[in-house]
C-alpha cells in the first residue's frame, strides 16, 4: 500500500528516510545484534546514541554553552507544571500570554502552583491573532514570561521573539521547534513534546539555562526537579530510549538536508502554497491575522460545515488523511510539519480545488 499524506497535528508524519533507516536497523543496530528497543539505557551503545542525539540537536539550534538539554517524559503537559514548580523562585507572579487553547492549558496548570498574571489575551477575537507587545501588561520582576510560540489548534504563530528585560523567557515550542532557526540565547527555558517535528510521542525536550536549575522553592519532588535530570544527564530513570533514538535520526536528517535555514525555506514555501490557495478561493477561509498565521498548522473552514464529512471522506480516497480540525474549534486543519513534502501540500491544494469546483 502506498504511504498517505498525513496532515495530523501530532503524532505527525515523520521523514520516510528516517523510518526506512529505523526499519533497516530494527533487528541489529550497528552490528550489536540487538534492536535499540532492547538495549540497556546504561550500556555503551545506547549512551552513544543519546550523546549523538544531543550533539546533533546542539548543532542544529546552535545552542550556546550554559544550556542543558534534557530528554524527559510526561509530554509538554508535565512541563506546564514543572515550570512553575521550578521557576517561581520565591517571586510573586508569573506572566503568561494567552494566544489559544494550549496557552490556556499552561495557564490553568500554573494557576494551581503560582500567582499567574495573564498579561495579554487574544480571546476577544477568538484567538485569531497575537496581541501586540505594546498592549501587554507585564509584571516587574516576574518569575518568568511564558508564551506558546505556535498554537497547534488555532494555527497562530509568533514570527518573532518577545523582548524581555531581566525576566526569563519561557516558551512552549511543541509544534514549531526545529521548523526555523532560533536564537536559543534569548530564552530561559524552551520545551516541546516530541511528536510533531522531533520524533515519536513519549519524549519531551527541555532546553534550560544553567542558572535556572535547582532553584525550586520548596524543592520539587526528585522527578519534577530539573536539577535531578540535569545532574543525571537525563538518565536518572529509564529514558524513552527508542524515542530518543528516532529523534536522533530526525536531527541527522535535518542536518543532511541543509539544517534549519533550508528547513525554514521549505516550510515557507509549503505554507504559502496553501494560504495563497485559500485566500484566492471563495469556498475556503482561514480566519487568522496574516502576520500571525502558523506555518505549521493551517486551520480552515469550508463554505458550509454541512460539507465537512464529505470533504474528509473524499480526501481520504485521495490518500490525504487527518485533516479534521480540533474538536474544540471544528473545521479543518492541515499540519505541515518538516516531514511533509511540498508534493503533499500540492496534492492537498489540487484536491481542495477539485472539491470546491464540484460542491461549491
Ligand atoms: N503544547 C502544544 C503547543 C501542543 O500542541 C501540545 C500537544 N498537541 C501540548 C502542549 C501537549 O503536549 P503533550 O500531549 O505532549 O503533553
Amino acid at each position: 500500500m502506498p504511504r498517505v499524506y498525513n496532515f495530523s497535528a501530532g503524532p505527525g508524519t515523520l521523514p520516510e528516510e528516517v523510518l526506512l533507516r529505523a526499519a533497516d536497523e530494527m533487528l541489529d543496530w550497528h552490528g550489536s545484534g540487538q534492536s535499540v528497543m532492547e538495549m540497556s539505557h546504561r550500556g555503551k551503545a545506547f549512551i552513544s546514541i543519546a550523546e549523538d542525539a544531543e550533539t546533533d540537536l546542539r548543532k542544529l539550534l546552535s545552542i550556546p554553552d550554559g544550556y542543558h538539554v534534557l530528554f524527559l517524559q510526561g509530554g509538554a503537559s508535565l512541563q506546564f507544571e514543572m515550570i512553575p514548580m521550578n521557576l517561581i523562585r520565591g517571586r510573586a507572579v508569573a506572566d503568561y500570554i494567552n494566544t489559544g487553547e494550549w496557552a490556556k492549558k499552561a495557564i490553568n496548570a500554573a494557576k494551581g502552583l503560582a500567582d499567574v498574571n495573564v498579561a495579554a489575551s487574544g480571546e476577544d477575537r477568538s484567538f485569531t491573532y497575537v496581541p501586540a507587545p505594546s498592549t501587554w501588561q507585564l509584571t516587574e520582576h516576574a518569575a518568568y514570561l511564558h508564551y506558546t510560540s505556535n498554537e497547534t489548534i488555532g494555527g497562530v504563530e509568533f514570527g518573532w521573539i518577545p523582548d524581555v528585560v531581566d525576566v526569563p523567557l519561557v516558551s512552549d515550542m511543541s509544534s514549531n521547534l526545529l521548523s526555523r532557526p532560533l536564537n536559543v540565547g534569548r530564552f530561559g527555558l524552551i520545551y516541546a513534546g516530541a511528536q510533531k517535528n522531533i520524533g515519536p510521542a513519549g519524549l519531551a525536550l527541555v532546553i534550560i539555562r544553567e542558572d535556572l536549575i535547582g532553584l525550586g522553592e520548596p524543592t520539587p519532588p526528585a522527578m519534577l526537579d530539573y536539577a535531578t535530570h540535569a545532574k543525571a544527564r537525563s538518565m536518572y530513570n529509564t529514558p524513552p530510549t527508542y524515542a530518543v533514538y528516532i529523534a536522533g535520526l530526525v536531527f541527522q536528517w535535518l542536518l543532511e538536508n541543509g539544517g534549519l535555514e533550508a528547513t525554514e525555506q521549505r516550510n515557507i514555501a509549503k505554507a504559502k502554497l496553501l494560504y495563497d490557495f485559500i485566500d484566492n478561493s471563495d469556498f475556503y477561509v482561514n480566519p487568522v491575522e496574516k502576520a500571525d498565521r502558523s506555518r505549521m498548522n493551517v486551520a480552515f473552514r469550508l463554505a458550509s460545515s454541512d460539507l465537512d464529512a464529505d470533504f474528509l471522506a473524499e480526501a481520504a480516497k485521495h490518500d490525504l488523511v487527518e485533516l479534521k480540525g480540533h474538536r474544540s474549534v471544528g473545521g479543518m486543519r492541515a499540519s505541515l510539519y518538516n516531514a511533509m513534502p511540498i508534493e503533499g501540500v500540492q496534492a492537498l491544494v489540487d484536491y481542495m480545488a477539485e472539491f470546491a469546483a464540484t460542491k461549491g
